[in-house]
């Protein structure tokens, strides 16, 4: 595998993104039954095709929500106090939710890999959150359709989707 070439990504995401959001629209509203198995199907062919250590843009752009308990969890690691970690690293944001300051995150590594990975936040651990049973919920939340813009592996995934039950909502 070699890196993932992100400008090229980012202008087939420009090129596709109306449509695929309109496709997660339906799906998110869509009774149709087995959508969880097809859901499993297109993830696992997903990652047949592309590996996160030749990518990193999602904690190279994005940033991930903490709780308490993920606080707790790597300020320990790191030999801090949560106060310590919170100050160095983190801030609270208008919503109550607890991020990153900045970006890219300072636990990524040049290799694309995790410095803390044993003890990441939980929303990096689920990241990028395909196989769930609550997928509808989330596609009506735009879940995947703000994900995409900046995942790969998303937007390969909802094209996948779309490809097995685009027709059939
Ligand atoms: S904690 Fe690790 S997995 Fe999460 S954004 Fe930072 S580098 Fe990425
Ligand atoms: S989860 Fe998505 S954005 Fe993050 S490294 Fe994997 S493919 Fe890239």
């Amino acid at each position: 595998m070699s890196q993932i070439d992100i400008k090229k990504f980012n202008r087939t995401v420009g090129r596709k993104k109306k449509g695929l959001a309109k496709f997660l629209r339906a799906f998110g509203k869509s009774e149709k039954k087995g959508i969880l198995k097809i859901a499993k199907q297109a993830e696992t062919e997903t990652w047949k095709e592309i590996q996160c250590l030749d990518c990193g843009n999602c904690c190279k752009t994005m940033t991930p929500t903490y709780t308490r308990k993920d606080i707790n969890r790597i300020a320990k690691h790191l030999n801090m106090t949560y106060q310590e970690y919170f100050d160095k690293y983190l801030e609270k944001r208008r919503d109550g939710d607890i991020t990153n300051r900045s970006t890219p995150c300072q636990f990524l590594g040049k290799d694309n890999k995790c410095s803390i990975y044993a003890v990441r936040p939980e929303d990096c651990a689920g990241f990028p959150h395909f196989y769930r049973r609550d997928i509808r919920y989330q596609a009506a939340e735009k879940t995947y359709t703000n994900n995409m813009l900046y995942c790969p592996a998303t937007l390969i995934f909802v094209e996948k989707l779309e490809k097995a039950i685009g027709e059939d909502l």
